[in-house]
């Protein structure tokens, strides 16, 4: 009788740990208040979630090596729906990881800028949407929808283009006082045309186009986003140099506060209507984009003849047999030497 029970007990601890999976409650994603944007470490491409109150969008999901990864991004959070998937243009580093979502939530509205794209991965991002029975919507700039209490709006693209970064969908979101431009690849070939489209474009959080490329955020475009944050997706050490010195410059110049996925993991941004906070997975504190320091300049050359010095950098140097070096500009001058009005040393 004992041994029974105990053979009893043993098949039942057997069956509880084998169900262990299945008697763990599953989240189940109820929404809330306020808009959060999770820009998602996928390396060296993007994936942006947002949530607003109980609607869910998903902008981009990463390569397609991302798809388990964006496939339990979504099912920690119990995202079954996604009311708009994104796919901002048909680069694998943009729709790789979509299937990985699809597979764990049904979309509602898929929008993408082509419905058709030479790729086996666009093939894989259109089959999975075809098992929902869902088709690409190509979207129209100025289309506005709504997503929970925030408002989204197609600002881009205007123009087609053979670039695929140039067909980039991006879209402006608004939530209460707090907005949000996301930029996709769109280079600046794209963001003149929008510019010249005349829609709004100011925003507190830029998502930086194209990883952070040089091609990308120019001068005029971000005077008009104007945004205080901006996030760069990137992959730590990537081959493309992403992001470019002059890019980050740029930024500097406009005052920004920079957070990138290469540096500080995922990072997420919530916006209660009024103002907008982060939290990053690491590096709370990093360097995110610290001045350049100016290059030192260790001597100056100076012409006999002329009796001009210049810095080493200067266009107007003198030929090597006229030259004269200094230590300091100041024993430069002390010669009689007068500083070269091109390189002004
Ligand atoms: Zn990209
Ligand atoms: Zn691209």
């Amino acid at each position: 009788m004992r041994k029974r029970l105990f053979a009893i007990t043993l098949t039942l601890l057997l069956l509880l740990s084998g169900c262990e999976g299945l008697l763990e409650p599953q989240p189940e994603f109820v929404g809330g208040s306020g808009l959060t944007v999770e820009f998602i470490d996928v390396g060296q491409a993007d994936s942006i979630l947002v949530t607003c109150e109980d609607a869910t969008m998903l902008i981009d999901g990463g390569n397609a090596a991302d798809s388990d990864l964006i496939y339990t991004y979504l099912k920690d959070r119990g995202i079954t729906r996604l009311d708009y998937v994104i796919a901002t243009h048909a680069h694998e580093d943009h729709i790789g990881g979509l299937p990985g979502a699809l597979e764990y939530a049904e979309a509602g509205t898929a929008l993408c800028p082509v419905t058709d794209y030479d790729s086996k991965v666009f093939d894989n991002f259109v089959r999975a949407l075809d098992e929902q029975g869902v088709s690409i919507t190509v979207p129209e700039p100025g289309e506005r929808f709504p997503l929970g209490g925030a408002e989204a709006e197609i600002v881009g693209p205007i123009n087609p283009s053979d670039d695929p970064n140039g067909t980039s969908v991006v879209l402006r979101l608004t939530y209460g006082k707090t907005s949000f431009l996301f930029a996709g690849d769109a280079e600046r070939g794209e963001e003149q045309d929008i510019l010249g489209a005349g829609y709004n474009l100011s925003a507190d959080v830029l998502k930086v186009g194209h990883h952070g490329s040089d091609t990308s955020t120019s001068y005029p475009f971000l005077r008009e986003v104007m945004p205080r944050y901006a996030v760069i997706s990137c992959g730590t050490d990537n081959s493309y140099g992403h992001p470019h010195d002059g890019l980050l410059s740029r930024l500097r110049d406009a005052d920004v506060t920079l957070y990138r996925t290469d540096m500080q993991g995922s990072v997420t941004c919530v916006s209660d209507g009024e103002t907008v906070s982060f939290t990053v997975e690491r590096n709370a504190g990093a360097q995110t984009n610290p001045a350049q320091p100016s290059v030192a300049e260790d001597h100056y050359i100076a012409n006999i003849n002329s009796r001009v010095f210049h810095r080493p950098s200067c266009s107007g140097l003198p030929a090597e047999k006229n030259r004269v070096t200094f230590g300091t500009r100041e024993e430069a001058a002390g010669e009689g030497y007068t500083p070269c009005g091109i390189c002004k040393p």
